[in-house]
């Protein structure tokens, strides 16, 4: 068996880990030659010769100026477009470099431990949306790993903290604070060596740069207050400035004061110290205070019961980060720094050779998901208040489990119960644990024939949320009520991917979905107001007649199968603006009812049909009768004529029929038994179907198809319309969607 290893692939540093079979531990694999580092920097130089480097060759290069070179392209993990074009011009999206470098990863550490390698965890931000979660798996893929699993850094980072202090019933809070992004997560090590993610947040505009920032601000102030230089509009001294701002905030780290010399100004200078500098910048770690007290609020949990603080990221060097921590703490709990270069890695090479806590956390369908996280994180909770926190021990790798948290909420874009406004409905609940599924239903109209699901990220308004994907469920049935339940599964499986299935009312098969691209004007409509599909007025509604041979060769079977089949078509229109009419014709021509929009009127008309009643011979013709109904009326208007003969005065017939199409009513004429065709045809404008009695219901079906119903034209005004399941409605059924993909195979 070869070799699993944990990779952290970082956006300015990547790094390896496996743990070494003789200690059990785990350890850094060197993965690039070139550096004495256990690290290798996060970048790929494409040389002009045509060749590739990366790692510290790359780094190299582009400090030297030569062109080519892809650096922090993880940023745009999950964007579909090149982020990076070559001298050639020849454009790279983030997955593809990203793949190159996970291929010198691996190429490197197996060069390294001499052993091949068959399996890799890879860890991402918490923030990580499902996008660049999939793109990384992608990458990884591309670059000849199997993937084990995709985990969170701070999850990683936890479980490498973990496997040195396990304490069980301990509550660490994972404070990571990068160069442009800060998250805080919560981990508890529970029972059993259950290492369980309770939540995570993040602010991902806030980080390391915003203090860099703070500190030029605080050297432009001084310049202008102790020596009366104004420096704001000399673009040059302030890039200077910007650019110094970095080095000189880390020298405050290491010493109480740092002389700044401004660059372009001779001999002037400013003394900046520590103190000041934390004044400028109290209010930024105020705000990721803040989010730590919203994330602990959110999982009811109190500053008291955390017991133990773990600082990742590079700005937690800055000692006014343990300070403010220390105080937030009362200075009664440890505060563990961790080696972020390393810590992320091991984590993910522990998480490669240890299981997943395995089990599917299925939410209740119809209950209140987001509640049953809190009760979930409640009864952990209880346990680990109530149980003392036992020392720490040495463990075996193979004892510890692990369950991460879902960061995002996900949602649905449906119509509220009032029908005025677009709603994000969230059917998993950020922390959440992985893996879980949740299914939430909605009422919609079957009508519309496909349903749009677009596929939210965030809990918030839909203008702060993502939209992470829009698919198209078809194979929808259409209901005599129109509206009926769709059922949407979310489901989360261990690498944070998301799966989503519908399926219709008591229905037990998924319907199939397509993923359509979506555009930035399919999403602003939902900022707008929700406009019901308007119904046009009455006078503008399609009018179709059914006219119908009584004459005596309908006896029987034919004059059944046609009133059947007549009975069904009007089903088809349920719902529509269509208005209908019946015309019985043979010597005669009698309506059984005139056109119009109530349907059960319509039907109780074609019961009425009789053969005979309008004479038993073929001597009149409908086209009179439906000219004289019809050509008022502004919608489309049709005329359905049904017969199995020959009518006696055929020319007059057609004459008549001629005057409805210059009415521009269209005919149908629909032949059958002994029918005419080349008379049938004359009669008709559009497709004239000769057809069997046995075959007449399906010939319905077609022309209710062409006429809109079902999944045509006429209706898509309807499509999309998702109706937000009504209070009165009863809860759904449960649900088994038994056949939903094997989610508990993870690790
Ligand atoms: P990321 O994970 O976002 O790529 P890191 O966790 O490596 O970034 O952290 C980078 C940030 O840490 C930068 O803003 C850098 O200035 C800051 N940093 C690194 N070392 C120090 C230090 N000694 N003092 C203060 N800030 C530091
Ligand atoms: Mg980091």
């Amino acid at each position: 068996m070869g070799i699993r290893v944990g990779i952290d692939l970082g956006t300015t540093y990547s790094a390896v880990s496996w743990i070494n079979p003789k200690t059990q531990q785990p350890e850094m694999i060197c993965s690039d030659a070139h550096s004495d580092l256990m690290i290798t920097p996060s970048e790929v130089w494409f040389r002009p010769d045509g060749s590739v480097l990366c790692g510290a060759d790359a780094k190299e290069a582009f400090e030297n100026g030569e062109v080519g070179v892809a650096n922090t392209f993880k940023r745009f993990m999950g964007t579909s477009g090149p982020c990076f074009y070559t001298a050639d011009g020849e454009g790279k999206t983030a997955e593809e470099l990203s793949a190159i470098l996970l291929r010198h990863l691996k190429e490197q550490a197996e060069r390294h431990i001499g052993q091949p390698i068959d399996g890799a965890v890879i860890t991402v931000p918490a923030y990580f949306e499902d996008e660049p979660r999939a793109s990384t798996r992608s990458a990884a893929e591309q670059a000849g790993l199997h993937v084990i699993d995709i985990i969170s850094e701070p999850t990683a980072a936890a479980l490498n903290y973990g496997m040195g202090h396990w304490r069980e019933n301990a509550l660490i809070l994972v404070y990571d604070l990068g160069g442009g992004t800060f998250d805080v997560t919560l981990v508890a090590m529970g029972k059993d060596r259950n290492l369980i993610t309770m939540g995570t947040m993040g602010d991902h505009r806030r980080g390391g740069r915003d203090w860099d920032k703070a500190l030029a601000d605080l050297i432009v102030r001084k310049l202008r207050d102790e020596l009366g230089l104004s420096v704001e509009d000399d673009l040059e001294v302030m890039n200077e400035l910007t650019a110094g701002a970095e080095e000189w905030k880390q020298k405050l780290t290491k010493s109480p004061s740092v002389r700044v010399r401004v660059p372009g100004m001779g001999a002037a200078s400013v003394t900046v110290t520590r103190e000041e500098f934390d004044e400028a910048t109290e209010d930024l770690l105020e705000q990721t205070g803040s989010l730590c007290d919203h994330l602990l609020e959110e999982l009811h949990v109190s500053w008291g019961q955390v017991t133990d603080v773990l600082l990742v990221g590079g700005s937690t060097r800055m000692p006014q980060v343990s300070r403010f921590l220390t105080e937030r703490l009362r200075g009664r709990q440890p505060i563990a720094h961790v080696n972020p270069d390393q810590a992320v890695a091991m984590g993910a090479a522990i998480c490669a050779n240890i299981a997943r806590k395995a089990d599917l956390v299925a939410f209740t369908p119809g209950g209140d998901a987001k509640e049953e996280v809190r009760r979930r994180s409640a009864s952990l909770l209880q346990q680990t208040s109530t149980s003392v926190v036992r020392p720490s021990q040495t463990i075996e790798l193979s004892s510890i489990r692990f369950q991460d948290a879902v960061a995002h909420a996900m949602g649905i874009v449906l119509v509220n119960a009032e029908e005025t406004a677009y709603v994000n409905e969230t059917i998993i609940p950020a922390n959440a644990p992985v893996p879980c599924k949740y299914s939430r239903a909605t009422l919609f109209d079957s009508r519309a024939g496909e349903m749009e699901i677009y596929v939210l990220q965030g809990s918030g308004p839909i203008d702060c949320c993502t939209v992470s994907a829009k698919y198209v469920a078809s194979g929808i049935t259409r209901t005599r009520d129109p509206l009926c339940t769709m059922h949407v599964q979310y489901s989360y499986d261990a690498g944070h991917m998301i799966h989503v299935q519908v399926r219709q009312d008591d229905g037990t098969e998924d319907l199939p979905l397509r993923k359509e691209p979506f555009t930035q004007e399919d999403i602003a409509r939902f900022m707008l107001p929700y406009e019901k599909p308007k119904a046009p007025p009455a006078s503008e509604a399609m009018a179709i007649v059914m006219a119908i041979d009584v004459s005596g060769s309908m006896d029987g079977s034919p004059i059944r199968l046609a009133k059947e089949a007549m009975e069904k078509f009007t089903y088809d229109f349920e719902g529509m603006n269509v208005a209908m009419g019946v015309l019985m014709v043979s010597n005669r021509c009698a309506w059984t009812c005139r056109p119009t929009q109530d349907l059960e009127k319509v039907r109780a008309g074609i019961r009425k049909v009789r053969v005979g009643a309008t004479g038993g011979g073929n001597t009149d013709n409908p086209f009179r009768d439906i000219l004289a109904e019809l050509r008022h009326r502004r919608g489309p208007k049709y005329a359905i004529v049904l017969a199995d003969g020959a009518w006696l005065y055929q020319s007059k017939a057609i004459e008549d029929a001629r005057k409805c199409h210059a009415a521009k009513i269209d005919v149908i004429g629909m032949g059958f038994g002994d029918a005419d065709e080349a008379f049938m045809r004359a009669i008709s404008t559009v497709d004239t179907v000769m057809t069997t009695d046995a075959q007449l219901g399906l010939s319905f079906g077609k022309i209710a198809r062409s006429l809109g119903a079902g999944s045509g034209a006429a209706l898509s005004t309807a499509r999309g319309g998702l109706f937000q399941r009504k209070k009165q409605d009863a809860a759904p059924k449960a649900r088994s969607w038994e056949t939903v993909m094997e989610l508990d195979k993870g690790g």
